[in-house]
């Protein structure tokens, strides 16, 4: 009969306890060892039946567009692996897309598993570009609204003529300048 591993466990650890009394030639009972025989049978047969299945697992195609995977495969375990990415997706957020990059030898794969009808990475990338214009759109006027304080009411520069180098007001127009690239016309290249 075969057992379950939590049986074999407990066979184990009852003959293990023998061996440490040092009960060397206790018998053991010879249904306990069939047992224990059919058991490695069962696993060597199941572990064949696994390394089958594997060797089933192939890919008939595999087309990548615009992101998407668009991949037929055979096997048990095969749609294992499609269930595994999916699950990757959503466990990654599941929106639009993901990808992941693996290295082989020299060179660098990557899958990315799209959702149907989400956005492509390039709709991503312009509704990026299109959220920094926006925001680079108020940095601009943030810094006119900035430069237009008087130095006589500039809270930092009491008494002063013009702004001076530890004035909060002066720095952030700086900061601003860099993030914007000192252009006017708010454009960065991404
Ligand atoms: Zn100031």
């Amino acid at each position: 009969m075969r057992l379950s591993m939590d049986e074999v466990r407990k066979q184990h650890d009852g003959i293990k306890k023998l061996y440490e009394q040092g009960l060397w030639g206790a018998t053991a009972s010879v249904v306990q060892v069939l047992d224990l025989f059919d058991t490695i049978e069962a696993l060597q047969q199941e572990n064949q039946q696994l390394q089958q299945e594997l060797n089933d697992l192939k890919i008939y195609s595999l087309q990548m567009e615009n992101g998407k995977i668009d991949m037929k495969v055979t096997g048990e375990r095969a749609k294992l692996f499609m269930s595994a990415l999916i699950q990757f997706f959503e466990q990654n957020g599941g929106k639009n897309f993901v990808t992941t990059a693996r290295m082989v030898g020299k060179d660098r794969y990557e899958i990315t598993v799209r959702k149907c009808g989400g956005m492509t990475p390039a709709d991503k990338i312009e509704a990026l570009e299109h959220e920094i214009e926006q925001l680079q759109e108020v940095l601009k006027q943030a810094r006119e609204a900035l430069k237009n304080v008087d130095v006589v009411r500039c809270p930092y520069c009491w008494g002063k003529e013009t702004h001076s180098d530890k004035c909060e007001i002066n720095k952030t127009i700086t900061e601003i300048d860099k993030v914007l690239g000192g252009k006017d016309d708010g454009k960065t290249d991404i």
